[in-house]
């Protein structure tokens, strides 16, 4: 039975697209909105851009009159609810049982390693739509190294423990460590009834001091390794509904690794502002984290950021950005195909 919210958030999406396609000089309004409720986190994880400040957070009542403001502007748009690691928040399901309240799709970006069982009880009573958990590696030595000591067995109960009440999405950052097993974490998915969703490196460029990407102690250096991965795993993604990335994406990101000095396509425009925009733990609105914030939702309606100089500016900015990021999951364009896709294994779920 498919719930009303979903049918709701496609129709908002297929009109979103719409817009952006008859007005594409005019900012459209964009995808998903993604909420970073705190920077805190209780891990370390080494490929971290994060810098762990203190910073107010807004509280639930806050975030409510929020979002009321994007639900009477974007209608049913689909909210991730991240970080740092949410769950931190003092108020976390209070937001998420509102969201759900005011028919959004809900989606938990999480590291995973706080949720027992009581934790998953309270996530299935407040509708959360998607569970996305952090999981780099199926052999817990590799996964500590990247997340931390212990972190492995607490991912698997809470994965264990979540798949029975929610849909899980399993998040994968390829690195150099992991590079070897895309494959086999597609099919530990499949054998969970779970997604998996590869993610693209990335690191700030402060935190890189100078040296390049592909420099990283991270980042994948086998060349041969990297290309018969993913040519595996894009083989793979014809047998399995697992693999959440569109086949577009996975040429994308096989292209990312093996050329890091390329552009890994013909140079797009960037219309990452179609794709989402964040709010930080105050309610601060950015398109892109090189840009800079654009309004204050904790002071200002969406409507009055959205006709704002600032939105114009940043967005004529980021049409004209010399970077690509569209190997990014959170900027990668999705076209109406990967959308129809990601339903049909939402639903087949
Ligand atoms: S769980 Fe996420 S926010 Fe926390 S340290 Fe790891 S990458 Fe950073
Ligand atoms: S391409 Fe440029 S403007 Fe667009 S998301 Fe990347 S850094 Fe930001």
């Amino acid at each position: 039975m498919i719930k009303p919210k979903v049918v709701a958030a496609g129709l908002c999406f297929l009109s979103r697209r719409l817009d952006a396609v008859l007005s594409p000089l005019r900012p459209a309004r964009p995808a998903r909105v993604d909420i970073n409720l705190t920077w805190r986190c209780n891990l370390r994880c080494r490929h971290c851009f994060l810098r762990y400040q203190d910073h107010r957070e807004l509280g639930a009542e806050d975030w409510k009159k929020i979002l009321r403001s994007l639900k009477s502007h974007l209608g049913a748009f689909p909210v991730c609810l991240s970080g740092g690691e949410p769950l931190l928040h003092k108020d976390f399901f209070e937001i998420a049982r509102f969201c759900d309240e005011i028919g959004l799709i809900t989606i938990l970006s999480t590291n995973g390693t706080l949720i027992d069982s009581s934790v998953a009880g309270r996530l299935a009573e407040s509708n959360i739509d998607i569970v996305s958990v952090s999981l780099e590696s199926a052999r817990e030595e590799v996964q500590d190294r990247v997340r931390g000591k212990g972190s492995w067995q607490k991912i698997m109960d809470a994965v264990a423990l979540l798949k029975e009440k929610l849909p899980v999405q399993l998040s994968t950052v390829v690195m150099g460590c992991n590079i070897g097993e895309l494959c086999s974490l597609a099919d530990f998915a499949e054998k969970n009834r779970v997604h998996i969703s590869f993610q693209g490196f990335y690191c700030a460029p402060d935190q890189l001091q100078g040296s390049s990407l592909s420099e990283h102690e991270l980042w994948p250096r086998e060349k041969e390794a990297v290309a018969g991965e993913f040519d595996r795993l894009i083989a793979l993604k014809a047998k399995t509904r697992a693999v959440s990335n569109s086949v577009k994406q996975l040429k994308l990101l096989r292209e990312y690794y093996l050329f890091p000095q390329r552009l890994p396509v013909p140079k797009k425009k960037c219309r990452a502002f179609l794709r989402a925009f964040e709010l930080d733990p105050e309610g601060k609105m950015q398109f892109c984290s090189y840009g800079g914030p654009v309004g204050d939702l904790a002071r200002q309606s969406l409507r009055q950021v959205w006709a704002s100089p600032a939105v114009s500016r940043t967005v004529k900015a980021m049409v004209s950005c010399p970077k690509d990021c569209s190997y990014l999951n959170c900027r990668y364009e999705e076209g109406i195909g990967d959308y129809l896709h990601k339903l049909l294994a939402f639903l087949a779920t």
